[in-house]
């Protein structure tokens, strides 16, 4: 029977699939595809993992002192029960073999499946094994992690568009959809082009890492659908509203003709958009307005330029460094990303972000308990500041990739002006350290951005030093509303149309206009079109968004009269209820 369930519509669209549900583990895994080639031996690295781990509980048997209680000797028999038991060991090779999961993603699937066998059953002493096996299951998933894997986390499969995915084996070749408790921004970046056609997890608010990636990978996507991936089940059916933030479980034949009816509509808007890709993006008024894109990783790129983008707005480069346990990209590994994103923009210029992690942005899964208050903590510049080493390394691949184009170096969460007399120093010092080494780099601007409130209001002062400001807006709403942005319980308050954040939003470009300084919106609301107008009735000429909604912005900029939108925007800035205004404005 059809059941729905109701979350944050965070990217457009509609997904139908069958799911693939990430199942929640008590240790923290990684997920990924591996290569076809590397099925065999990571079948092996499971039977391996398995097979230590039952060695070691016949060791802890025989080694069982005289006087220990029967029910010691019951349980480690029980566990060994487990441990040979053919839908636990089946299970796993089939995860792996037919669906090309690693082996750690493979277990905690199957674990998952056996568990819910478990809830089902009448006996409670039945029931109750299912902590034994969750046990097990966390004794082999700890042995795992002492075998090295059998493949680098391989990239996952890449689709180009309306080909078949290479992962599925012949008996399921129904688009895939994913469902999770939660994801990991590093998670994201592995399933990132692959097979999968939608995304929902339980968690996550509409700036959360999981949603912007989504946006980016411009794939439907519900976040904050609480119970998700309880009720959903491996391989059901089910609908991906990213429009209205809903999921439908096991769709009705009507409703599944309805939903595919709008997939077709949205399938003929987005040729229709596409043929703007040429057309410069120009007001009726004669604005020149810039549309910019935002970037995850260099091979992006490509696909910014293809939307038409005249550049990358934002870079984020943090997810170079994510998920590699510990082993940061060196100076040589971060120069050649830069320079791939810079030869993909094709000469147009880009935007390099330093590395903004902490809070949503941890980086290893598992790291992000480490502060109390982790978005108001050691995040960002001020990590970069703490690790003065580090962060230099990071200065040099910057400035030595900027000998190949045009590159702006812009510091996250910038918040004090002796932050600002920092980074400028640590640039110096970087520029130092490559003139002694006799090595090539390019000059570049420097920017801010602007996502805390105090920056905001003290923008004149940090313009007196860089070239160029970018409001992140994300942070901006988060820090000035207190709305942590990824708790979907208090999402229904995260508001960029309440008149702090815009008061601070059109304090900036002001500021920055009559400074004569470059002033861009890089957080979700430039690829919002419901604030397109106002933005540019701001005083905003420079908007960096993900590639996929470079169109539909251009389009409502090609429809804006500024010199009508002007005198609109004062008048939305000073109304208690700005968002009662907004219908005026088109
Ligand atoms: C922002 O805060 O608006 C922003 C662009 O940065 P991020 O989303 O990466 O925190
Ligand atoms: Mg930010």
């Amino acid at each position: 029977m059809t059941f729905a369930i109701h979350g944050l519509a965070v990217s457009r669209g509609i997904a139908i699939g069958r799911a693939v549900v990430v199942a929640a583990s008590r240790i923290e895994v990684r997920h990924y595809f591996i290569e076809a080639s590397q099925v065999t031996a990571e079948v092996a690295r499971a039977r391996a993992a398995r097979d230590a781990v039952i060695d070691e509980l016949q060791r802890l048997m025989s080694d069982l002192p005289e006087d220990a209680p029967g029910e010691l000797a019951a349980l480690l028999e029980v566990h060994l029960l487990l441990l040979q038991d053919e839908v636990l060991v089946g299970g796993v090779r089939q995860w792996i073999t037919e669906r090309l999961y690693n082996a750690e993603w493979a277990l905690v699937t199957q674990l998952e499946q056996i568990s819910r066998l478990f809830d089902e059953m009448e006996d409670p002493y039945l029931r109750e094994r299912k902590a034994d096996l969750e046990q097990v299951a966390d004794r082999i998933l700890r042995r795992m992690r002492g075998l090295a894997s059998s493949a680098v986390p391989a990239a996952p499969p890449q689709v180009e568009d309306g080909t078949q995915p290479p992962l599925l084996d012949a008996s399921s070749e129904a688009p895939l959809v994913l469902v999770a408790q939660d994801l990991s921004p590093a998670d994201m970046l592995q399933f990132k082009r692959s097979v999968f056609k939608g995304f929902v997890t339980a968690v996550g608010g509409k700036t959360s890492h999981t949603a912007i990636v989504a946006r980016s990978m411009d794939i439907p996507a519900v976040v904050g659908a609480r119970a998700a991936s309880q009720l959903i089940r491996q391989d059901d059916w089910i609908i991906i509203d990213g429009n209205a933030g809903i999921v439908l479980v096991d769709p009705s034949p009507i409703i599944l003709e309805e939903y595919r009816f709008r997939q077709r509509h949205d399938a003929l808007e987005r040729d229709r958009l596409a043929r703007l890709r040429h057309t410069p993006s120009v007001t009726i008024d004669g604005q020149k307005v810039e549309l910019l894109a935002n970037i995850e990783q260099p091979s992006d790129a490509a696909a910014a330029v293809h939307a038409g983008a005249v550049g990358v707005g934002l870079f984020r480069s943090e997810f170079l460094f994510m998920g590699r346990e510990g082993k940061l990209p060196g100076e040589e590994e971060q120069f050649e990303a830069y320079k791939v994103a810079l030869q993909g923009m094709q000469g147009l210029p880009v935007t390099i972000r330093t590395i903004d992690v902490g809070a949503d942005k941890p980086l290893d899964r598992g790291s992000k308990e480490l502060s109390l208050n982790p978005a108001l903590g050691l995040r960002a510049i001020r990590w970069s500041l703490a690790e003065p080493a580090m962060f230099r390394t990071q200065l040099r691949a910057i400035l030595r990739a900027a000998a190949f184009g045009k590159v702006n170096l812009l510091f996250p969460m910038v918040s004090h002006m002796h932050e600002v007399h920092s980074i400028l120093a640590q640039v110096r010092l970087a520029q130092a350290e490559l003139d002694a080494r006799g090595a090539t780099y390019g000059v570049v601007q420097l920017g801010a951005m602007i996502e805390i409130p105090a920056a905001a209001l003290i923008v004149r002062s940090l313009l007196k030093h860089f070239d160029f400001v970018s409001i992140g807006t994300n942070d901006l709403i988060q820090y000035t509303l207190a709305i942590d942005r990824t708790d979907e319980a208090v999402a229904h308050l995260y508001e960029p149309l309440h008149p702090a954040v815009l008061g601070l939003i059109a304090q900036v470009i002001e500021t920055a206009n009559d400074m004569h300084k470059q002033v861009c919106v890089c957080g979700e609301m430039a690829g919002d079109i419901a604030l397109t107008r106002l933005l540019l009735g701001l005083g905003l000429r420079s908007f960096s968004m993900h590639p996929a909604q470079i169109l539909s912005v251009k389009q409502e900029v090609l429809r804006a009269d500024i010199r009508k939108l002007q005198p609109w925007a004062q008048i939305v800035l000073i109304a208690d209820d700005p968002a009662s205004l907004m219908e005026a404005g088109k």
